[in-house]
This record gives structure tokens, sequence and C-alpha cells, in this order.
């Protein structure tokens, strides 16, 4: 059944819980979204499925929850390889493929998580790798933990300057081992789910992918387009709507909340109720939109 939603609705569609870097766990996020007066909300940890039962298991009467993700993607098409991330919809949690890309991720990032540690311990900064680990309490483990740690040592104040040049933005900054753009696309669709780009023009992450990607990634099975995101200008924002049009893709709009990891509040931003049923028409997934 299609869920309907009222033209008043508000629909978040990118949060982070503890199960990644964000800070309130799963319940605690869908509480917090029932309190922000939002009728849709969308959890989409980075790698990780993990937060699903509990956000579920907690889900305030009146809310409805889209299950979903955040892989970690790249482009090897342009020297070297852009990082990008693929918000990933309603999909089927068992697929097989896709559970062990994601695993394969996670591991990855544990991985360099350690080595960005050591590099930052060769230069006699004293963090701690275990304690960053347990920090993570299990969730996928990403530079906001690190960020953490130079905090609680008192070499920065806050995560944006963790993130500054100097720290984990480039100085200690070492790739993931993401998955090819192209192969995620297949493996969302193949288990259900519903693609779409996330901040794909957050020209102040970084660089960026040329339209004629998107439109690539369109033909491929990209379904949408996020626009409104605190990391587009309003100019970002106006040339992804256009760009969506000119494609026929979906726009999203969405807060990407971490709690205190950064400062956006949930329903930020929103995603209009024509978009959101789009997706889950589209979303041919084992899994529904659960309502609490
Ligand atoms: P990682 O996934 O380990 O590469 O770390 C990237 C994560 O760090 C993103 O998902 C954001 O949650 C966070 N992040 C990235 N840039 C910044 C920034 N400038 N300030 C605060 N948090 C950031
Ligand atoms: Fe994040
Ligand atoms: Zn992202
Ligand atoms: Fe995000």
């Amino acid at each position: 059944m299609t869920p309907r939603t009222s033209p008043a609705s508000r629909i978040d569609l990118h949060t982070h819980s503890t199960a990644s870097d964000g800070t309130l766990s799963p319940a605690e996020l869908v509480r917090a979204a029932a309190d922000a007066g939002l009728d849709v909300v969308a959890i989409t940890d980075h790698d990780s499925t993990a937060g699903w039962a509990p956000a579920l298991d907690a889900l305030p009467t009146g809310l409805r929850l889209v299950r979903g993700a955040e892989l970690s993607c790249r482009w090897f098409g342009a020297e070297p390889a852009v990082p990008l991330h693929l918000l990933a919809y309603l999909f089927d949690p068992d697929a097989p493929e896709l559970v062990a890309e994601l695993a394969r991720v996670r591991a990855a990032r544990e991985e360099r998580g350690e080595r960005i540690v050591n590099l930052l311990r060769a230069d006699g900064i004293d963090v701690s790798w275990p304690e960053i680990l347990a920090g993570a309490a299990g969730g996928t483990v990403g530079r906001p933990h690190i960020a953490l740690a130079l905090i609680r040592a008192g070499l920065v104040t806050s995560t944006s300057e963790a993130f500054g040049p100097d720290w984990l933005g480039e100085r200690y900054r070492l790739p993931k081992e993401d998955i090819d753009v192209f192969h995620a696309v297949r493996l969302v669709r193949a288990a259900g789910g519903v693609p779409v780009f996330a901040h794909p023009r957050a020209t102040r992450r970084g660089r960026v992918v040329p339209d004629e990607l998107i439109a690539e990634l369109a033909a491929a099975g990209l379904a949408g387009l996020e626009a409104d995101h605190e990391d587009h200008s309003p100019a970002e924002r106006a040339h992804v709507r256009g760009l969506a049009a000119e494609l026929g893709l979906l726009v999203t709009g969405s807060s990407d909340f971490h709690g205190t990891h950064k400062t956006v509040r949930l329903g930020a931003f929103t995603t209009d109720p024509e978009a959101y049923e789009r997706i889950v028409a589209e979303a041919g997934g084992v899994t529904e939109v659960a309502s609490g």
C-alpha cells in the first residue's frame, strides 16, 4: 500500500544515528524526529542497516520510517577518483551482494581509522585507536569519531576545526575503500532499493562530479538527486533542480542530521510529498515504509 501524505507533510530523508556518525541512538533519533514535527523520517547511516531494528522498535505513533543507508561510493572516471555518497532507500537488507559490500566497506573504514590514528601518533599526537573504536560503540567508524578524540585531547575545539586542512580534512586524511558508484546503483536496484545521489554539488566538501556522470548514472538506474542540503549554496540547489528536471530524476531535500556532530537540525530541509511517494512507488523491495 502506498502511504498517502498530506500537502503539509514534513519529510526528512537523510539522518544519522549512533549506528554510524550521528550522536543520537536510533531510538532517540525517531523520538527526536517526532518531537521536531516530522511526518516521515529516513534513517540513513553510513554503510550500515544496524539502526533499522532499534528505530522501528521505538517508532512513535504517527511517524513513518523509511529504512535506508548512505553508501560510501567512488567515481573512478577521474584521476584521482572522486568520493561521493549514494542514499539508498527501502532495499532488502539481506541482499547478499549488497550486504557483503557494506561489510567490506565497514571493515576498510576500521583499518583506515587506525592508520589515521597511527599517522597522528607518529607526529606525537596522543590519541588512542582502541578508545576511538570503543567510542563508535559498534557503529560504522568515521572521521567524526576521530574528531571527538582530538577535541577530548584539547587539540581542536570543534568538529569543523577537526575537519580543517591541518587535521582530518587534509594532512591526516586517508581515502576509504569505497564502492564503485555504478556498481552501487546496480546493487541497490537489484535489492529493490531506490538510489538517490546525496549532496551531488557540495563543492565545499571537495571535488564534485560533472553533470555528464550524473546523466550516465541516471541511465544506469539512479532515481533522484538531493538538492536542498546545507552544503549546497542557493545556486548549487538551483543547478541540481535544473539537472534533475532535464534528466527526469526526482528531487529531495533533507537535513543530513548528525546530532551534535553537526549544527543542522532535523527537518531543516525537507522533501516534497510527490518525490517521497515516487520513492515509495519505485521501491520494489522486500521492505515497506513502517508506520508507528
Ligand atoms: P568519513 O566518512 O570518515 O570520511 O567522514 C566523513 C563524515 O564526516 C561525514 O559523513 C560527515 O558526517 C562528517 N564531516 C565531513 N566534513 C565535515 C566538516 N567540515 N565538519 C564536520 N563534520 C564533517
Ligand atoms: Fe556523516
Ligand atoms: Zn553524505
Ligand atoms: Fe549523510
